[in-house]
């Protein structure tokens, strides 16, 4: 084909995309949904024939298959009543319209993590569609454009279809001391390279994109506050993510090839992990009906923002993850002997303490959630920064105790094929036993989940994604800067201490 000639494919019309996904209703449905989609995925360096039956990958399909599942077992957490098609819909596909949806949504997420013990992936999508019902709204009355019918109508259909969502707002930023049309390489953030009379072209790449190649569409959208000079890069668009011109490299993470030897012991947790993929979009085409901005730059800072109004509250998902590694600490102290030992309890209360810490910000700034302008809520941006902030320090201090109690064999303890082999086995059953009744196999298959979510793969997911997603500790402290009202704080303390000042 003449390189001048689009392929049919590359500039196909949003029906198109949209006909190619069938209604999925079960997991089952979600899992056949992703074959044959033709994607281009590397992985250690090779492309990958079918990603969804990778042994590597599979554990993070599985955490996204888990809210399809939840959908069906406990519809009155994981479903709400969607006015926008008349039916009821995947909570995670539900707009949000009171304090209640956001409470329930929360709720929803640390039974995800309970469930998973790992990033279930699905958050990020549920965030992005909340904050584009304000901001299509709002940039529609300054410009006159006509960007919240084209997301209302996205949505109704990914209502019908029950289809996922990733946001690809990071870009690589490259030399983070210069914006992005001050770059060396102008691809460094997405921008748009070509506008036609049927849609943009837009190229670049979206970083760390978690359940990336697992998810039906992507929303790519701007990572921070953007000038004039930037134009082209306040774009915000939704991509199937079988889009051509879509490439994707596997993120590896720590101990991930555990899954490609065979057993299942020593993955620590087996059925569940995350993804994260570093996502090229070498100039993919959008249709008008799928860009919901273009230029309207002055709006990129309060999407960010409003995006992590809702995204940081989400972090209340670790306290289901909290809530799997309390429970394997207090029971491979159980499985010692030592579940009555004061120093023990006194550390399990820690644990609870911060994880319940976590909860009660994030639940706080689910309830104190304002209307927007556009008729839906948003999360109390203060608390909200809380929780976040709380989520990048409270895991870690939550994993330091699981690993006291669990002892120096979580990490020097023999493989399953070790266990398995009948000389090796025989010692190991027989000297890595703890208490006479439980069998030595349950004690280190605890130790492994341990070392699964505090140094393995679901560290991943349980602490750095709790440090650096929604954006890294100091992101938040500029977000309390500006919202600390310290003058009203002076001006009561003034007051009780009998300072003159004006009412
Ligand atoms: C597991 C995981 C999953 C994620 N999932 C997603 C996702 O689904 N979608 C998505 O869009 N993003 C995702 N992210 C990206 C996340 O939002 C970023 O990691 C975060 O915003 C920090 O950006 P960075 O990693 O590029 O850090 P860097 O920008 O490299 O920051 C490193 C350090 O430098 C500091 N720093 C950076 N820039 C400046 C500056 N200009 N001035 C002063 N200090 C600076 C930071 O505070 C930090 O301490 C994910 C990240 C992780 C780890």
């Amino acid at each position: 084909m003449n390189a001048a000639t689009p392929s049919p494919r590359k500039e196909e019309s949003a029906q198109q995309r949209w006909d190619r996904i069938p209604v999925l209703k079960t997991g089952d449905d979600y899992l056949a949904s992703l074959r044959g989609r033709g994607t281009r995925l590397f992985l250690f360096g090779e492309l990958i024939d079918e990603p969804a039956d990778h042994p590597i990958i599979k554990p993070s399909i599985n955490a996204l298959r888990a809210s399809y599942d939840l959908a069906i077992d406990d519809p009155e957490l994981a479903t709400a009543w969607s006015p926008l098609i008349n039916d009821r819909v995947n909570r995670f596909l539900h707009i949000v319209e009171s304090p209640d949806d956001l409470v329930m949504k929360n709720r929803m997420q640390r039974r995800m993590g309970q469930i998973t013990g790992t990033c279930f992936q699905r958050c990020t999508g549920l965030d992005t569609i909340s904050v584009l019902h304000s901001i299509t709204y709002e940039i529609d009355e300054k410009h006159g454009t006509h960007y919240h019918q084209r997301y209302l109508d996205f949505l109704k259909e990914a209502q019908r279809k029950n289809i996922l969502i990733a946001a690809g707002m990071t870009d690589p930023k490259g030399d983070r001391s210069k914006r992005p049309a001050e770059q060396s390489d102008p691809d460094m953030f997405m921008r748009v390279t070509r506008r036609t009379d049927k849609g943009i072209y837009v190229k670049g790449v979206k970083a760390h994109m978690t359940g990336g190649w697992n998810q039906h569409w992507i929303c790519v959208m701007p990572t921070m506050n953007l000038t004039e000079a930037d134009r082209d890069y306040a774009v915000v668009g939704m991509i199937p993510g079988d889009a051509e011109g879509i490439t994707y490299i596997y993120g590896r993470q720590s101990c991930d090839t555990r899954a490609m030897e065979g057993g299942e012991i020593d993955q620590g947790n087996a059925q569940y992990g995350g993804q994260e993929v570093l996502v090229y979009f070498d100039d993919v085409f959008i249709p008008h009906e799928h860009v919901l901005m273009d230029g309207e730059y002055e709006f990129a800072q309060d999407m960010v923002a409003r995006f992590t109004a809702y995204h940081r509250a989400s972090y209340v998902c670790k306290t289901g993850l909290g809530d799997v590694l309390v429970g394997a600490a207090a029971s491979i102290a159980e499985y010692n002997g030592l579940e009555k030992v004061s120093h023990i309890r006194d550390k399990l209360v820690e644990m609870v303490h911060l994880n319940e810490t976590i909860y009660s910000s994030g639940i706080a700034s689910s309830h104190e959630a304002k209307k927007m302008p556009s008729g839906i809520y948003m999360n109390d941006a203060m608390l909200s920064n809380v929780c976040k902030h709380n989520v990048t320090r409270f895991p870690y201090e939550i994993s330091r105790l699981a690993q006291d109690l669990a002892g120096g064999i979580m990490v020097t303890m023999p493989s399953e094929q070790d266990l398995e082999n009948e000389e090796a086995g025989e010692i190991i059953r027989r000297f890595l036993k703890g208490r006479e009744d439980i069998p030595t196999e349950d004690r280190m298959r605890i130790l492994r989940l341990i070392e699964n979510m505090t140094l393995g793969r679901n560290a991943v997911g349980y602490l750095t994604e709790s440090m650096h997603g929604a954006g890294s500790p100091q992101a938040q402290r500029i977000q309390i800067l500006r919202g600390m009202e310290v003058d009203k704080k002076k001006w009561h303390a003034r007051k009780l201490a009998g300072i003159r000042q004006e009412a």
